[in-house]
């Protein structure tokens, strides 16, 4: 059986998060080690390898969740930037879908 991720066990509460909004199907919470002032990652609550798996049903619920994470942390106008990374040459650590949300400060230009 696959071992549950971080991120399912942060879902079932069995690890604390700070939560910044949920709903039945996704959850957004800080990063634990933030890249920048907002550093929000958003899940899918049922587990999702990564963006490869996705389909456009969950895409586009999902995008709607990011955006509701953009006003509420008041990066919208402002700015942001949104990352998955998908599989080894990504540096990807957990493996379960993730978008960062960054913001609050002039991010580097450089993707690496
Ligand atoms: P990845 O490299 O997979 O795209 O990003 C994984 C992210 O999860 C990293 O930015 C890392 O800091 C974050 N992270 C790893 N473990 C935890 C945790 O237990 N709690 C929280 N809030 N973030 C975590």
């Amino acid at each position: 059986m696959r071992e549950k991720t971080i991120f399912e066990k942060i879902v079932d509460k069995e690890i604390p998060s700070k939560v910044v909004l949920e709903d039945s199907d996704f959850l957004a919470f800080h990063d634990i080690a933030p890249k920048a002032p907002v550093h929000v990652l958003i899940i899918p609550k049922k587990w999702i390898k990564d963006f490869n798996g996705i389909d456009s049903e969950l895409m586009g619920k999902m995008s709607e969740f990011i955006l509701k994470v953009a006003d509420v942390t008041g990066v919208k106008e402002s700015g942001y930037r949104l990352v998955t990374n998908i599989g080894p040459d990504s540096g990807q650590e957990v493996p379960h879908l993730h978008f960062h949300l960054l913001g609050k400060k002039k991010l580097d230009a450089n993707f690496g």
